[in-house]
């Protein structure tokens, strides 16, 4: 079967089951955005969802951030992991974009990845569910489901992102990664199904 077909199979049952996806990081500015995102390293989204509005009561913008030390924001999201790190490149990437940037989070993946604890992922996410952009951000699930199913052979991130770039349609980056991590959640995990569904019938793998 072609990749193309692979491709239309899977955005087809896709839309069928998710037809409304909705972002999963509760915020209310690219600001709030982005620091949910930085959080959400390696905890779940749920987990940031509790931890952000005490956070954001103290500090909603970059400007009120920035006041703060490390130490301060700690406790906040104690319980988001890497907790250290985090607090530290938080109150930092909030000074830069109060110095930088008036206070603004930047419109391209070149500034907002030169952001302390940014990464292209991160930077995806901001640019297309903050600012519109297109961009495919992967994460695990992504990068399993794409290679499970056929539509890129890649090893590395890298690698897959440009591959389901190439064949899904540039207007239908954003909604199909949010589809695509719901269903990795939701259905098809790393340990397995929960319960079989008909992709990989229609698929043939
Ligand atoms: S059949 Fe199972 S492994 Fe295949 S896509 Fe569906 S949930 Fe995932």
């Amino acid at each position: 079967m072609r990749v193309a077909q692979r491709a239309s199979i899977v955005a087809e049952e896709l839309e069928r089951c998710f037809p409304n996806p909705r972002v999963p990081l509760d915020h209310s500015s690219a600001f709030t955005l982005l620091i949910a995102v930085m959080l959400s390293a390696r905890c779940t989204d749920e987990r940031v969802n509790k931890v952000t509005p005490a956070l954001f009561r103290v500090a909603p913008t970059a400007q009120e951030l920035a006041k703060m030390e490390p130490v301060e924001v700690r406790p906040y999201i104690a319980t988001c992991g890497l907790a250290d790190s985090k607090a530290l490149h938080l109150v930092q990437t909030a000074r830069i974009l109060t110095e930088r940037f008036h206070g603004q989070v930047p419109q391209s993946f070149e500034e907002l990845e030169s952001l302390p604890g940014v990464g292209h992922k991160t930077a995806s996410v901001v640019m297309n569910q903050a600012f519109g952009h297109p961009a495919f951000p992967v994460d695990t699930h992504i990068f399993r489901l794409a290679r499970r199913w056929g539509l890129s052979h890649g090893s590395t991130v890298e690698r897959v992102e440009a591959d389901l770039k190439r064949i899904f349609p540039m207007q239908s980056w954003g909604e199909l990664h949010l589809r695509l991590i719901l269903w990795g959640r939701t259905y098809c995990t790393a340990r397995g199904c929960k319960p079989p569904c008909a992709i990989c019938s229609r698929l043939k793998v």
